[in-house]
This record gives structure tokens, C-alpha cells and sequence, in this order.
């Protein structure tokens, strides 16, 4: 699986980290490393730099701010939006010992004069703010008498019009550079487009700022995109499929919210809704108990989740389409926070993309939004939509979207990349009729009527307008009314027919249909499964390969009872990442304690024995080695010195047990049986054995004849794509033989080349 971590900066070698910042990084918070896209932010901030850093959910961003703050002493203010935004990050402070307070509208006036007093003394680190506050005149004097070297805006897309959560309070925060005008600013995202972050640029009156962008690539999550068939039954499968963990269901209106809550509470699923119709108390327990794990699903309205810092969210449903990419960027985004692989389900329909135009464009007018971001909003969902209905990898779709490139040609970690999707065959045939029935109809009409000729419907526009005479009518007669539909989205989405107009969308062609119907033009179409068809996941980590699940569980038992008598949410406690690592190295001492990753002085401290109880308990329970070494045997170096586990991307886990079967020969039947995984990962980590390494034959998977006849086929209809290949042989070899015939044909000449 492929990791961007490119920073777009300015060419500047790799920072350096102080040492002993790293060392406070131990301490504190127990993490061996810095990911390489937080080094370049940390260092920025430790200069004192204005900073604009994007980084995904889960990317780590407020290390970024917290770290610096407490390196650095002084104050640092954080702004946040919400207030259990706010809370989760204080407690979690609290938890690895850093003193963090906030001031908000719930303390009462003694806390506020406690909080003062804390502040003046300066033995406070890091201070949260709402950014109401902020624009209270007689608290930023209260601030200017204290020594504050920086500020922190989290969430910055707040602050720009053009983002998919503008806030007009954050609006107020472009006075802070005259109030503060020695702080260092810095910004911090998950999602912002060029557009959006120059627009914080200039809200915030950042300083010649360094933009720190990494990639929008989260490669701990799957992607899938079905057509809405049953909804309820589809959003089923998948909580099926994670039962036993957390997930968000998102739907479109609060009446689907309540019904797809109902059946699947009928269903035996823990489930709570959350929609605007309900109370604030009600809304506020729901949240509550989604958060703390006592229930598994929410099933919500969009209005859900900016306060959700559940980090174990293992799966997010969109029963209806997002109103833009960078929407479904941040509401996917909530899922695998954690590192840990997480599956991200999209159901679409043509109805509810209307739907969705609808609502927005009302509620956009009722506000008296300006015709511009109107039409913006139109585009976005378009966009959108287009992104539903292009067969190509999800992961690469969604970091070009945002102005990046994706490196690698599969992700793995997607409906198409994982064959989900069946290729159409006779792509170029079904759309030139397509095509050609555009235009016979003069490019005149939208959707629903183009697809009424092709299916041959006697509908009123139809033969009043003679449409039945066309030579297209009744052309695709054999197909389902959705999956023409979907066709023709399809190749809007590849831009291969375009479809605007002012007041209806109409079908035209351009010069790409041109090539399809009179050229070379070669289309893809797909025909889209209504689910999933296999059970795939992306990348799981190192540590799940070896933990012990009945460990696990037992600690998560633990973990959720000492959280309770804090009151705060599991994850302040631990990570579930933390929990996987422990159940696969089983520390049996409090020192050994500090070799997990995500484990600090303090946490040891305050929860070391009680884990240690439970874990030894267990071990002896069932006669497990303790300390275990799970590192080495995953390949890793050094226990205390590496980067951190449960956060890389690779398959490196199972890995660990196919690579050297494959070496010796064996088949990958027996391999996938004795690593536990489907044939086609074996295949797949063939393929990338031979990236990596010589391979001298792949005599033991392919009959020669077989990799004759590929090559043979290869030679006559090339190799930038499988499917001529497939095709050319009559399907008798499948994708993945070509594929590895392919790959070890390059490996062999490449070898002959050095
Ligand atoms: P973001 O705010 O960008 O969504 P978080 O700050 O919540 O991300 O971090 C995501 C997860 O990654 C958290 O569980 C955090 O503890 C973990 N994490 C962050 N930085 C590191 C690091 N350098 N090493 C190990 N884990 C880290
Ligand atoms: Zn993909």
C-alpha cells in the first residue's frame, strides 16, 4: 500500500528535531517518533513561524501544537470550535500529565477565577478558547498581560466561506494578529482545498506563512461506492460485518435517520439517532453514549460528528451522497482515526442527488447566501456525484481532487482496485449507443429522456416528439433502466459527454464522445455490484497480526470501567491501537509498560497495574509468553526505536508469514491457508515480491505454456492495460496470472537492463 507523505514546503532539507524534544516526546506521551509530515510542522513552530499545516483525520495533528507548546514553555491558546472538541483534548492533557485548561461558558464564575489565577501564574501550557471568547474585548486584555508566544487554530476551515463548515465566529479571529502581533499563527486542517487555504491565509493575516500540506491520503481506509439499491438492507451488511464495533450511518433527512435506526435496533444492533429534531439534552446523550461505547452505531444527520473524537470509529455508511468531496473527505474522515483499518461505504442514487440540490440550494437562499456560492454549492455536489459514478480508484480519485497524485496504479483499499466492479467487456459499443442516441435527440434533452428512447418507453415526450422513429429507440432494451442510467453518469464522470445547461441538465457531446463514436476513443464501463463482494480491508497492522483477541477484550473491558470512573471516553484512557499492541507483547512489568507505543511516564503511572494485572491474569490463564517480541518477528527493529507500529501501511503482517512461503515455492493455495488470508493477497504480495526482489522463476504458479500465451498476447495488444490481454486469451487466464506474468516479464528485464 502506498504512503504519501510528501510535504509540499519550500525546498528546505529534512528539519532537525531537537533531541531532547524527542525525549519529551517519550516521556509524555510514550511515541518512539514523529511522523515525517509532523517533524516539518513542529519544526516550522518551534521557529516561531506562522504555519498553515493540512493534515488528514488521524494524521496527528494536534501533537503538532501540543508538543511545541509544552517544549517551549510560555502559553499557548488554542482555539477549537467546539466545546467537546475542547474537553476531549484537555482531558486527554491531563491524562500524560500537561497542564491544559479552558475557559468556556460552562464554568462557573469560581472556576473562571481559578482558571485566571492558574493563567497569571504561568504554570499553564496550553489554553483552549472557543472563538466567541476571543472576541470578548475584556478577556483579550486579560490574555495580553500574560506571556503567549503562539496561537493554534484548529479546525482553520472554519474561518473561509469557501469550506465546507464556515463558521462566522471564527470570522472575529482576524483580530488576534493586532491584539498579539508578536505570536507566532498557526492554522490547522483536515481538509482544505488551494481555494480554502489561501482564504485562511488572508483571514487570519498569516505572515509570509510556511503551508504545510501532506497528503489527503488515508490508506488505513476502503472505499466503496454502491448504487442505493435497499438501502436499509445494504447499510445491514455492512454493520453486519463490524458487529461488535463502532460506526456512523449517515442519511440525508431525520425521517431516514429515524427508520434506518428502527430496523436496525430491530436487528440486535446498539444503536442511537441523532438528528435536529431532537433536544439539546437528548442530542448531547446520544453523542455521550455513542462516545463513551456504550452503544455501537449512530445513525445521524451530518449535524453529528464534529464533536466525535472516537478514535475507533471501524466503519462510516453514507446512505445518500455528501454535498461535496471535501465533505465525505471529513465525514470518512472519522473513521480509523486510530490508524487502524476502517471501511467507508457510499450508497448513491440519481434521486438523491436532486434531493440533496434541493435542500441546499433552500436553505443557501433562506440564508441569503450570495448567487455565487449558490452556484458553488450546485458544483460541489455535482462534483460529487461524478466522483460516485468514475471507475477509478477511489484513493487516487480523492487525493487528485484535493491537487495531488497518487503513486501507486492500485491501492488496494477500493471497489475497484479489489475487483469489485465488473468491467464491461463491450464498453466502447454500449457507449457509442449511448452516444448516438444523444445525438439523434440534437443534444436536446437531459438524463430521464435519453434514457426513455434507448429503452424503447412509450412515454408522452417520447412520441409526441417522434422519438420512437430515432434509430436509437429501443436500442438497449436488454438493460435495466438503472444501470443504463448509471452508464451514462459513468461517462459524464470520465468526461467522455457532458452534461450542463441553465435550467435543465441537458446530455451534450464533445469532442471526447467524437473520438468513441467516429475514433480510437476507448471508454470504461463498469457494472457496479450492490455490494460488496468480498470482505477486504485495508491494511491491517503489524501488532493486530500478533495480538491475542481474548486480551484484548478483556482490556477494552478494563479500559471502558476506568473511563467510566473518570468520566471521560475510553480513547482519553488508551487507544485501541495501545490495546492491540499490549495484547500482542503482553508487558510483564511497569517498565516494560513504556515499550508499547502510545504508553508515557504518566499513563504508566496512573494505569500501568491495573493493565499488568489483567495481563498476567490472562497469560497465565492460557499459558502465553510475556514480553513477547512481536517486533522482531514482524521484521522491526529495535523495540523502543522505531517508528510507530500501528499506524504503517503495509500489509507487512501477513507478509511476514507469505513471503517466505513464497520464496521456498509454495503454492498459494496452501500459503493462503496457512496465513489466513484470500488467494488473491497472496497473488497480490507475489506481485510485489517481484517488485521488490529477484525472483528467479514463477515456474511453481504458472505453467510456462500459460506464460507463453500471455506474453504471446501481450506482444500483439500491449501491456499498459490487463483487460486487452484477458481478452485477447478469451478469458481462459484470469487478471491475476496476466498480472504476474506482466510483472515478472518486467522484473526480468529490468534485471537484463542493470
Ligand atoms: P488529528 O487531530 O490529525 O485527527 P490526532 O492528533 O487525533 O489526529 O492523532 C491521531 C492518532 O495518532 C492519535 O491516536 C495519536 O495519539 C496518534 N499519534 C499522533 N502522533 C503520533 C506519533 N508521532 N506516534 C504515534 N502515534 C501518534
Ligand atoms: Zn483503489
Amino acid at each position: 500500500m502506498p504512503t504519501l507523505l510528501s510535504t509540499q514546503s519550500e525546498n528546505t532539507s529534512r528539519p532537525n528535531i531537537p533531541e531532547n524534544f524527542l525525549e519529551l516526546l517519550r516521556e509524555t506521551w510514550g511515541f518512539d517518533s514523529l511522523r515525517e509530515s509532523q517533524v516539518s510542522a513542529i519544526s516550522s513552530i518551534l521557529e516561531g513561524r506562522d504555519t498553515l499545516v493540512v493534515m488528514p483525520t488521524g494524521g496527528g495533528k494536534s501533537l503538532c501544537y501540543q508538543a511545541p507548546a509544552i517544549f517551549r514553555g510560555g502559553m499557548t491558546i488554542v482555539v477549537s470550535p467546539l466545546l467537546a472538541l475542547m474537553k476531549d483534548q484537555v482531558d486527554s492533557l491531563k491524562q500524560v500529565g500537561v497542564n491544559a485548561i479552558r475557559i468556556d461558558s460552562t464554568l462557573t464564575a469560581s472556576e473562571k477565577r481559578e482558571a485566571a489565577a492558574q493563567i497569571r501564574s504561568g504554570a499553564v501550557r496550553l489554553l483552549f478558547v472557543s472563538p466567541e471568547r476571543l472576541a470578548n474585548p475584556e478577556f483579550i486584555r486579560f490574555l495580553e498581560g500574560n506571556d503567549i508566544h503562539t496561537i493554534a487554530i484548529d479546525e482553520a476551515h472554519c474561518v473561509s466561506q469557501w469550506g465546507h463548515d464556515f463558521r462566522p465566529e471564527y470570522r472575529q479571529l482576524s483580530s488576534l494578529r493586532s491584539h498579539f502581533p508578536n505570536a507566532a499563527m498557526h492554522a490547522l486542517t483536515a481538509t482544505a482545498t488551494e481555494k480554502v487555504r489561501n482564504d485562511i491565509i488572508d483571514q487570519l493575516q498569516l505572515r509570509t506563512p510556511r503551508v504545510l500540506v501532506s497528503s489527503f491520503d488515508r490508506p488505513n481506509l476502503t472505499y466503496r461506492v454502491l448504487p442505493q439499491s435497499d438501502a436499509a438492507e445494504q447499510i445491514r451488511e455492512v454493520c453486519e460485518r463490524h458487529r461488535g464495533s463502532g460506526g456512523i450511518v449517515y442519511c440525508l433527512r431525520r425521517n431516514d435517520v429515524e427508520i434506518i435506526a428502527e430496523f436496525l435496533k430491530k436487528k440486535g444492533f446498539s444503536v442511537i439517532a441523532y438528528h435536529a429534531g431532537m433536544s439539546h439534552e437528548e442530542r448531547k446523550q446520544a453523542q455521550e453514549a455513542f462516545i463513551n461505547e456504550s452503544v455501537d452505531v449512530a445513525v445521524a444527520t451530518v449535524a453529528f460528528g464534529m464533536g466525535i473524537d472516537r478514535s475507533n470509529v471501524r466503519y462510516v455508511v453514507h446512505a445518500s451522497i455528501p454535498k461535496s468531496i471535501e465533505h465525505y473527505q471529513q465525514e470518512t474522515g472519522r473513521a480509523g482515526r486510530d490508524g487502524l483499518p476502517a471501511e467507508c461505504v457510499l450508497l448513491h442514487s440519481a434521486g438523491d442527488v436532486m434531493t440533496l440540490k434541493k435542500i441546499t440550494e433552500g436553505s443557501l437562499k433562506e440564508a441569503n447566501a450570495p448567487e455565487e456560492i449558490i452556484a458553488s454549492s450546485r458544483n460541489q455536489i455535482e462534483e460529487m456525484s461524478r466522483y460516485c459514478r468514475t471507475p477509478v480508484c477511489r484513493h487516487r480519485a480523492l487525493v487528485e481532487y484535493f491537487g495531488q497524485s497518487y503513486p501507486s496504479d492500485s491501492c488496494g483499499a477500493c471497489d475497484i482496485c479489489l475487483g469489485e466492479t465488473d468491467e464491461i467487456p463491450d464498453a466502447k459499443v454500449i457507449a457509442q449507443k449511448i452516444l448516438s442516441c444523444v445525438f439523434r435527440v440534437q443534444e436536446r434533452f437531459g438524463v430521464n429522456h435519453v434514457v426513455d428512447v434507448l429503452l424503447g418507453a412509450k412515454t408522452q415526450n417520447v412520441t409526441q416528439r417522434g422519438h420512437d422513429q430515432l434509430s436509437t429507440y429501443g436500442l438497449m432494451r436488454e438493460h435495466p433502466k438503472s444501470q443504463v442510467r448509471d452508464w451514462i453518469y459513468q461517462l459524464v464522470g470520465q468526461g467522455a459527454l457532458d452534461l450542463d445547461g441553465s435550467e435543465y441538465p441537458i446530455l451534450k457531446l464533445n469532442p471526447q464522445s467524437k473520438s468513441i463514436l467516429f475514433g480510437d476513443g476507448q471508454p470504461r464501463l463498469i457494472r457496479t455490484a450492490t455490494k460488496a463482494k468480498e470482505k477486504k480491508q485495508a491494511s491491517t497492522s503489524e501488532a493486530a497480526t500478533y495480538s491475542d483477541s481474548g486480551l484484548f477484550e478483556k482490556l477494552r473491558v478494563l479500559r471502558k470501567r476506568l473511563a467510566q470512573e473518570q468520566n471521560v471516553p475510553p480513547f482519553v484512557v488508551f487507544s485501541d491501537s495501545v490495546l492491540i499492541e499490549m495484547s500482542a507483547y503482553r508487558p510483564s512489568t511497569l517498565e516494560n509498560m513504556l515499550n508499547v507505543s502510545g504508553i508515557g511516564n504518566a499513563k504508566r503511572n496512573s494505569y500501568g497495574q491495573a493493565f499488568l494485572d489483567t495481563i498476567l491474569e490472562h497469560c497465565n490463564a492460557h499459558s502465553l509468553a510475556m514480553d513477547f517480541d512481536w517486533k522482531s518477528k514482524a521484521g522491526i527493529n529495535g523495540a523502543r526505536s522505531t517508528a510507530p507500529t500501528a499506524i504503517r501501511s503495509s500489509a507487512t503482517g501477513t507478509k511476514n508469514v507469505t513471503l517466505p512461503l513464497l520464496r521456498q515455492g509454495r503454492s498459494v493455495a496452501e500459503i493462503a491457508t496457512k496465513a489466513g488470508v484470500s488467494p488473491s493477497t497472496v497473488h497480490s504480495h507475489l506481485v510485489d515480491l517481484l517488485s521488490e526482489e529477484a525472483v528467479a522463476s514463477i515456474d511453481p504458479w504458472v505453467t510456462t505454456e500459460v506464460q507463453q500465451n500471455v506474453i504471446a498476447a501481450a506482444n500483439i495488444v500491449g501491456r499498459e492495460r490487463l483487460k486487452p490481454i484477458f481478452e485477447h486469451l478469451n478469458g481462459a487466464v484470469g487478471y491475476e496470472t496476466i498480472r504476474l506474468v506482466i510483472a515478472f516479464e518486467k522484473q526480468q528485464s529490468a534485471s537484463a537492463e542493470s
